[in-house]
């Protein structure tokens, strides 16, 4: 049994979602698809919904938060969410919980630390999450690489990082011009490269592995995504194993302790 674990039950486009599984109970960090699959995918890997305790949102945006409204109504439990991810999420008769990047807070026993990302949403942030002295960070859905996210990154045995697209191909690609510029800017998504850079730079002696999550289906290719990452890090001469989630798929469990 690991201290904590995180399953990816989608990701890409299409729905983000993951399980994270604390000692007490478990939660979901953003809830992109419908909540029927989200709790067949739950059940997949061997939980009970009623086991799942509430969902935390990063920000707003239809992949992250398709089934929430209906997962909390039909369980009943809570959403966690910064101000302005709530004000743009229809969440009517479901309780809010309102949380602050840099405000750390508990759920099932696992502490999460909210820090802010830059991303074309209202008040978008990524976690820290740690249960003793296991520590995992997930970044994705942001444009660039801040000081910011690096320092909260810093330390962690397992990181999630979004790869989202390989430059060459966004750029040959069939996209329209306005929405490759979106894409490939400060609030947008991190390319392969970005991706690399991040795993690299805040990687330290103590992180095992890097989850590369949030792969376009379009633009981008898991064997693209992987090599980028690796050479990156062995230019950087860390030696942390790389694993990656495919659009859509689940993956994981992914556990520490
Ligand atoms: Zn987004
Ligand atoms: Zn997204």
């Amino acid at each position: 049994m690991h201290d904590i674990s995180v399953s990816v039950l989608s990701s890409g486009s299409c729905g983000n979602s993951f399980l994270v599984k604390g000692p007490e109970t478990s939660f979901l960090l953003d809830a992109g698809l419908a909540c029927r699959e989200l709790e067949r995918r739950i059940s997949c890997f061997g939980l009970d919904t009623t086991q799942v305790e509430g969902v935390v949102l990063t920000h707003e945006h239809v992949d992250h938060i398709r089934g929430v409204r209906r997962f909390c109504a039909v369980h009943n439990i809570p959403v966690y969410g910064t101000r302005g991810t709530l004000a743009l999420t229809d969440i009517d008769g479901t309780e809010k919980r309102v949380i602050s990047a840099g405000k750390e807070f508990s759920i099932g026993g696992v502490r999460l630390k909210p820090f802010k990302v830059r991303h074309l949403a209202a008040e978008p942030v990524g976690f820290s999450m740690s249960v003793g002295t296991n520590r995992v960070g997930v970044a994705s859905d942001l444009g660039c690489i801040t000081a910011n996210v690096l320092d909260e990154l810093s330390g962690v045995e397992l990181m999630f990082v979004e790869a989202n697209y390989d430059e060459r191909m966004l750029l040959e690609g069939a996209y329209p011009d306005f929405l490759k510029r979106t894409i490939k800017g400060d609030h947008g998504h991190l390319s392969n490269e970005d991706a690399g850079l991040l795993s690299s730079k805040a990687s330290s002696s103590k992180t095992r592995k890097v989850v590369l999550v949030h792969l376009s289906a379009e633009n981008n290719t898991p064997e693209k995504a992987r090599s980028a990452v690796e050479e990156s890090l062995k230019r950087h001469r860390r030696s942390v194993e790389v694993g990656v989630s495919e659009h859509g798929n689940m993956s994981g469990p992914y556990g520490l302790g």
